[in-house]
């Protein structure tokens, strides 16, 4: 009897939601759909310092928008649960244990101190970093009695020294890769907590996923995961490495470059079917090259045989048109009123404009002229703006990026944190206040006077306010300042 097809997205709840989880959902849903099967989500906190709700409600609300739904979850439950590592945590003590009996992993008391030691050391020696292999071949019962003795420790995978590990990717064909590039894994840390690769295999295991399809940057993770599979005579699942998001430079898709939030897309207005469209045509291809595709369509035509790994690129030109398409070709008038209302003119967002711009106007006429920045994304801004007084291009181009980081890493939005933030980039580049916030209200609301600017930033939104500084930012950087005379 064939196995039930079964897929998961596996996303750690860090930061906002990122596109690369939308486009690898996308696969894992139309494959597992195609094959009658169940399509899972589950939430990968075990790295607690990092997590948080707000963003794990994010990527069920950005999924959920894209129409990816899903079988089983944490919000949903489903026979296989708890769908969140955090809560899981018994499960892989008793797990772990087993690898530590037989002989396929080790306790290790190096100290933080030892490590960063051996790292200095192999850098100097222009060797490989990585651990030594330490406590490996110690004695169990010495390494124990530290342990009794209250020294902390890890639980790490005993890589074979030689040889390779091989594994079949079904879209890649064989993959191998020595043992030694593998390093002994940290598998369960010293706060008892797993570490991604003895959760994420603990898990694809007992939820029976039969199809891991997961970005390509965890390739070199799976020799550690099939190792483990191995070592407690488990089946492997079938792998998929899918290629990752490019920017148009062919890097790595980063928030530097490039939106990179499935939030900042909702809130621009694009559309859901023309995201999953968009989605769907980075790796894969019609076989009758249509460019233009439903969910549906996509999930009876996706074929492995036609995924291709060439860098996909993340275009956002061709994004917009597409978008465009989908606007014009697929909504009526009624259903464009509808998302224009649901984008633009929310009512409880309407009375937070008006909130900060009635005392500013005379008549219904003066709103939109006057507000029209809270209705835009982009707003032209003069790369002169940011030329802070008294410094330098080198040094307002810092300050500048620092916002932008800073705000990025923002996970609360409000008018105090904006405060905070706008004040501590101001210290820490060494700016007065009187330098810096000028040139922020006018990159972000193209006007010199405006409503107070941490109530106006935190109406705007984070989405909207980072992507009007970076994009400033990128005019300012090709801007040559004028040659004194
Ligand atoms: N938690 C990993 C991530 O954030 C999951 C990778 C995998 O699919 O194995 O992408």
């Amino acid at each position: 009897m064939t196995k039930r097809v079964r897929t998961r997205i596996a996303p750690s709840p860090t930061g906002d939601p990122h596109v690369g989880t939308g486009y690898i959902a996308l696969y894992n849903y139309a494959f597992a759909k195609q094959h009658g099967g169940d399509f899972l989500l589950r939430i990968e906190d075990t790295d607690q310092s990092r997590c948080s709700d707000a963003s794990e409600q994010a990527i069920f609300d950005s999924l959920r928008w894209l129409g990816l739904s899903w079988d089983e979850g944490p919000d949903i439950g489903g026979e296989k649960g708890p769908y969140r590592q955090s809560e899981r945590l018994k499960i892989y003590r008793a797990y772990i244990q087993q690898l530590i009996d037989s002989g396929a992993a080790y306790k290790c008391t190096c100290t933080p101190e030892r490590l960063a030691e051996v790292r200095k050391r192999q850098q100097a020696l222009k060797q490989p970093t990585g651990y030594d292999g330490h406590c490996r071949d110690r004695d169990p019962a010495e390494v124990q009695a530290e342990i009794d003795a209250g020294a902390p420790y890890v639980v790490r995978l005993r890589t074979p020294r030689d040889g390779a590990t091989r594994f079949v990717d079904l879209v890649r064909g064989e993959v191998s890769i020595n043992n030694t590039e593998v390093d002994d894994q940290v598998l369960m840390k010293s706060d008892g907590f797993p570490t991604y690769h003895l959760a994420n295999v603990v898990d694809d295991h007992l939820m029976e996923i039969t199809h891991v399809i997961r970005g390509e940057e965890w390739i070199s993770s799976t020799p550690k995961h099939i190792l483990m599979y191995d070592a407690f005579g488990w089946e492997r699942p079938n792998f998929v490495h899918l290629p990752l998001l490019r920017n148009n430079d062919k890097s790595k898709v980063s928030k530097r470059k490039n939106p990179v939030s499935l939030n900042y897309f909702k809130e621009a207005g694009y559309l859901p079917d023309a995201m999953v469209n968009f989605f769907g045509l980075m790796a894969f291809s019609f076989r009758d090259e249509r460019e233009v595709f439903t969910l549906k369509d996509f999930t009876e035509e996706l074929d492995l045989k036609r995924i291709s790994l060439g860098g996909p690129v993340f275009d956002l030109t061709k994004l917009l048109w597409l978008n465009g398409r989908y606007l014009r070709e697929q909504r009526e008038v009624p259903q464009v009123l509808s998302y224009l209302k649901e984008q633009l003119f929310q009512e409880d967002y309407l009375v937070k404009v008006i909130e900060l711009v009635q005392e500013r106007v005379e008549k219904s006429e003066d709103f939109i002229p006057y507000a029209s920045f809270f209705f835009a994304g982009d707003v032209e801004t003069d790369p002169k703006w940011l030329m802070l007084k008294g410094a330098t291009k080198k040094e307002s181009r810092a300050a500048f990026e620092m916002l932008a980081d800073r705000i990025d890493a923002l996970q609360e939005f409000s008018p105090e944190s904006i405060e905070e933030t706008l004040k501590g980039t101001c210290q820490d580049s060494g700016l007065k206040p009187k330098q810096f916030f000028m040139p922020v209200r006018m990159i972000i609301t193209n006007k010199k006077g405006s409503p107070p600017l941490y109530d106006t930033m935190a109406v705007l939104g984070k989405e909207r306010c980072r992507f009007r500084i970076r994009k400033a930012l990128e005019r300012f950087k090709q801007w040559e300042p004028p040659k004194a005379t």
